[in-house]
C-alpha cells in the first residue's frame, strides 16, 4: 500500500474507517488482490466471473466470525484474524478432499475501526490465500453498530469421484488424525485463565494451516472413506462420521497425538487432559480408511512431513462411540451430536452455539 493513499492520520488518534469510506476500503483491498488467469472479472463489478474446471463438481462453504462469539479483539492480533477468517473456510474444502479456488469476503466494520487493523486483517487474509494459490474475487461490505462482522465464502472443485463425505464409513476402517491436536484448545484455555500462551501454542490457535494438501492427496488416491475437518473438537467430529455413516467406533485417547508443548504443559497440569482432548479449532483432517492403506498412508505422511496417526476403529452403530481413558478404561458414551448428548465427561461434546 503506498502512503501517498493513506489518509492523513488526526492529530488526537488513528486514522479510521471513517475518513477512507466503504469504496476506498474496497479500492484498497482490489490493489492488493494478486492477479490469477482464471478470475475474468475480479472485485468491482455486480459479479465475479471465473472460470471452472470441466467435469467437476462445485463445493461451496461459508463460515462466520463474529466479534465475541468467535474472536476477541484483545485475544487475537488483526493479522492472525485476517489469516483464520481464510483458514477456517479453507479447511472445509480440505475436508472434502477438494481443489480451493475462490474466496468472497463480507465485512461489517464498526466506523470507528482503525484503518491500520482493517490492513493487517487483509495482509493476514490475503497472505493465507497467496500461500493456498486461491484468489479473493469479491465480497461486501458494510458498517456495523456493534462489533467486527467477517464472513467468508470459499469455492472450490474436485472430480465427483474423489468426494470424501462425512458418509463414507464403514466397519473396520481404521480412523485417523492429521498433525497434532489440543494446542488451539490449550491456547484458548490458558487465555481464558489470565494466562499467557507459549508462542508455538497461541500460534496454533491464532493462524492453523488449512489441510489441503493432505486433504487433495488422500481423495485423489481413493484413500479416505470419509472425512471432516477438526473444528469442533475430535469427539464432536468423530460423531459427525458416525451419524452419517451410521456406524459407532473406538476411539483410543491414549493414541491421540499432541505437541511435545502440550505434553510438556500436561505434566505440569495433568487435570487438563480432558479439555485438551475435547477442544476444537485444530483444523486437522479426520478420516477413515481400510486397513490396507497403512503403507500408502505412511508414505504420503512421509512425503508431506505431517505425521498421520490411528486413533482408533470404526465399529457397528450399536457399539455407539466408546473411548480409551488415559489409564485404559473403556468408557461408552452416546455420539455429541446425538441431542440427549450433554455438556459433561462422558460426552466429551464440542461447542454448540444455542445450547446452554
Ligand atoms: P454491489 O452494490 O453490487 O453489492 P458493492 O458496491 O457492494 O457492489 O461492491 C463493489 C465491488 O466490490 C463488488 O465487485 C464486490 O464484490 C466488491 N467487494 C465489496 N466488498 C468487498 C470485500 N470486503 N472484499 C472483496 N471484495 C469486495
Ligand atoms: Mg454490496
Amino acid at each position: 500500500m503506498d502512503n501517498n493513499t493513506r489518509p492523513p492520520k488526526k492529530e488526537t488518534g488513528a486514522a479510521t474507517l471513517a475518513a477512507l469510506g466503504e469504496f476506498g476500503l474496497i479500492e484498497r483491498i482490489r490493489q492488493r488482490v494478486r492477479a490469477n488467469p482464471a478470475v475474468l472479472t475480479g472485485i468491482g463489478d455486480d459479479c465475479s466471473v471465473c472460470t471452472f474446471p470441466a467435469g467437476e463438481v462445485l463445493l461451496t462453504t461459508k463460515d462466520l466470525l463474529l466479534e465475541d462469539i468467535h474472536f476477541r479483539r484483545e485475544w487475537i492480533d488483526m493479522y492472525s484474524l485476517g489469516w483464520k477468517s481464510a483458514a477456517v473456510n479453507l479447511s472445509d474444502i480440505a475436508a472434502m478432499g477438494g481443489t480451493a479456488l475462490y474466496l468472497h469476503l463480507g465485512l461489517g466494520i464498526p466506523a470507528q475501526t482503525e484503518l491500520d487493523d482493517l490492513e493487517a486483517f487483509m495482509h493476514g487474509f490475503l497472505s493465507l490465500c497467496e500461500q493456498e494459490n486461491v484468489t479473493l474475487c469479491g465480497g461486501d461490505t458494510c458498517r456495523s453498530v456493534q462489533g467486527l462482522c467477517i464472513s467468508v465464502t470459499v469455492q472450490g472443485s474436485i472430480p465427483q469421484a474423489e468426494l470424501c463425505e462425512r458418509s463414507g464409513a464403514t466397519p473396520g476402517e481404521v480412523i485417523y488424525v492429521s498433525g497434532t491436536l489440543g494446542d488451539s484448545a490449550l491456547a484458548l484455555l490458558q487465555l481464558q485463565e489470565g494466562e499467557t500462551p507459549a508462542a508455538s501454542i497461541a500460534l496454533r490457535h491464532n493462524r492453523p494451516q488449512p489441510r489441503l494438501q493432505l486433504g487433495r492427496a488422500l481423495a485423489a488416491q481413493g484413500l479416505a472413506s470419509a472425512m471432516i475437518d477438526l473444528s469442533d473438537g475430535i469427539f464432536a467430529d468423530l460423531g459427525h462420521i458416525l451419524e452419517r455413516s451410521a456406524c459407532g467406533a473406538e476411539l483410543d485417547t491414549r493414541l491421540i497425538p499432541l505437541s511435545a508443548a502440550a505434553r510438556s504443559h500436561l505434566r505440569h497440569q495433568p487435570q487438563r487432559r480432558p479439555q485438551l482432548l475435547r477442544g476444537g479449532e485444530d483444523y486437522e483432517l479426520l478420516f477413515t480408511a481400510s486397513a490396507a492403506q497403512q503403507q500408502h498412508l505412511a508414505q504420503l505422511s512421509a512425503k508431506l512431513a505431517l505425521p498421520l496417526t490411528a486413533v482408533g476403529t470404526i465399529l457397528p452403530a450399536p457399539e455407539g462411540l466408546r473411548y480409551i481413558d488415559h489409564d485404559g478404561v473403556t468408557h461408552t458414551t452416546k455420539p455429541s451430536a446425538h441431542p440427549d448428548a450433554k455438556a459433561d465427561e462422558s460426552s466429551l461434546g464440542g461447542f454448540n452455539h444455542f445450547r446452554a
